[in-house]
């Protein structure tokens, strides 16, 4: 349930304090927004009730347990005109609309009656909370602005502080951000860049591969690992994954080295990284450069070592899905070398140095100051909802095992030591995967098929010369494998409605 408390409802609290409704409002299963113009509006008539130091402080202890959302200016004067209501009554009304929220909370729906918006008392909201909840009628593969709720307060004042200082471009906040997330990818360096592919080609340009070198890769991951390999002019070389993790089978790498390869490109698919020991093997035998493509695997370790420093590069994506996303494009590129980290910041900007002076062709690469500012608020979010995210894999695995659905479908191997579930993947053998998906679309269930067509079957790349059946443990994982909703948001009464629907599918 999501509700907007209204200024009464604040001023009430705070003289007569109710742990209760706070509780209640603060409950995993309860939004509660506080819209900021209530807050000097109720402070002034607790005034009435209690003194200013006990009213702030009373004030204070209820609404630091909500986040507190502004309108922007505009929203509130556009509403000056709306007299079928109070003005306060008429904006909680407006804000319960714009944030998609269920209802106000109010001792006094009367005052609500004119305007189209549904009220609650306090009450009431008890009652509602206490009775069995109303049957789940879907589950969404993602939910995106239902994260908001957590951590937009932290967010915004970070926003509106790189708004108002005009540093747009490479301002503070992205050395902020550099910083700390190359800190917590154990490596020494990080530079932000303007996605999770940008990552990938400024890391290929920064490692000198072009055209006449070749990269080896694995043709089942997002089509951005290969894109940027053709895009800076070198080939990509596949070789096949390993059918438990997903992942690039090692073994397979030393085959493909030929003279003419210069770089291995593990990724790090789903959350889980690539076995990379034997990669590093080869690599220093054959002097190769080691490009992670960790853009699903931020916080994922292999034996105990953090992805983006698994490698000599580890590219990472901020787009919303992934699990630490920000509020539009980003990625950063982490390194341990620091002639790999001057040679990235100077790739960013065209290859300019000292600027308007060019050794190489770079681009703009850059990351926006307004999303470093977004990521940085998040990242002391990411290890609570990495935790969530193994514990709903965990629940998921136990309730297939409990329905005895093992059979029919397959559950993700956790192998590596830090698994990050970016997605939860079962596989659907016997050809029943998209007759299960169109059962899940049925019922309202989100889940996405990552991905449909490897990469040496795609139209693009016919040039490369390969064909259907020369990576056949990649095109059956492309025919058996299906996403179920498993961000950190996803309830355990969510899974369950997802595995009984899988249930009923196999019945
Ligand atoms: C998301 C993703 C990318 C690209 O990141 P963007 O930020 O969307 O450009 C690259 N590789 C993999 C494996 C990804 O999942």
């Amino acid at each position: 349930m999501k509700l907007l408390i209204h200024t009464d409802v604040l001023v009430d609290l705070a003289i007569h304090p109710n742990d209760e409704l706070l509780e209640q409002l603060s409950s995993d299963r309860v939004q509660a927004w506080v819209l900021s113009a209530s807050v000097p509006d109720a402070h002034r008539q607790i005034r009435n009730s209690l003194d200013d130091k006990l009213a702030r402080e009373r004030l204070g202890q209820i609404v630091s347990r909500f986040p507190t959302t502004p309108q922007a200016g505009p929203e509130v004067t556009d509403t000056l005109p709306d007299t079928r209501a109070g003005f306060c009554e008429t904006l909680s009304a407006q804000a319960v609309q714009i944030l998609g929220l269920d209802a106000v909370l109010t001792l006094n729906t009367e005052s609500f009656s004119a305007l189209e918006v549904s009220t609650l008392t306090p009450a009431q909201f008890i009652t509602r909370l206490d009775q069995s909840t109303a049957p789940l009628t879907g589950v969404p593969l993602l939910d995106i602005p239902g994260s908001y709720h957590e951590w937009l307060n932290s967010a915004e004042r970070e926003m509106y502080e790189v708004v108002r200082s005009g540093k747009f471009i490479l301002g503070p906040q992205v050395t902020d951000l550099e910083d700390k997330v190359a800190q917590y990818c154990q490596s020494r360096f990080a530079v932000g860049v303007s996605s999770g592919t940008d990552a990938l080609v400024i890391a290929l340009m920064a490692g000198d591969i072009g055209p006449g070198d070749e990269v080896i890769t694995t043709p089942f991951t997002f089509f951005a690992t290969v894109g940027s390999i053709v895009r800076v002019g070198a080939k990509p070389v596949f070789v096949d994954i390993d059918p438990v993790t997903f992942n690039i089978d090692a073994d397979l790498v030393a085959k493909a080295v030929t003279k003419k390869t210069k770089a291995i490109m593990p990724v790090h698919l789903y959350g889980q990284c690539a076995d990379m020991e034997p990669i590093h093997t080869i690599a220093k035998e054959h002097n190769l450069v080691v490009i992670e493509d960790a853009a699903q695997a931020i916080g994922s370790e292999y034996k105990d070592q953090r992805a983006g420093s698994l490698g000599d590069m580890g590219c990472f994506s901020f787009f919303p899905t992934k699990n630490l996303g920000g509020i539009g494009d980003g990625g950063l590129v982490t390194t341990d070398s620091e002639s790999l980290y001057e040679r990235l910041r100077i790739l960013r900007v065209h290859g300019s140095h000292p600027k308007y002076y060019h050794k190489w062709v770079g681009g703009n690469f850059r990351l926006d100051t307004l999303q470093a500012a977004v990521v940085a608020a998040k990242l002391p979010y990411l290890d609570g909802w990495t935790q969530k995210r193994q514990a709903n894999a965990d629940r998921y695995r136990g309730l297939i095992a409990e329905a005895g659905l093992e059979n029919h479908v397959q559950t993700p191997a956790d192998v590596t030591s830090r698994h990050i579930y970016n997605q939860f993947v079962i596989r659907v053998a016997n050809g029943k995967r998209d007759a299960l998906r169109e059962h899940f679309q049925k019922r309202s269930i989100g889940c996405e098929v990552y991905y449909p067509l490897c990469l040496h079957q795609q139209e693009c790349f016919k040039d490369l010369g390969y064909k259907t059946g020369d990576f056949k443990v990649s095109e059956t994982a492309a025919d058996e494998t299906l996403a179920l909703p498993n961000s950190f948001e996803v309830v355990p009464e969510q899974q369950e409605f997802v595995v009984s629907a899988i249930q009923d599918f196999f019945s």
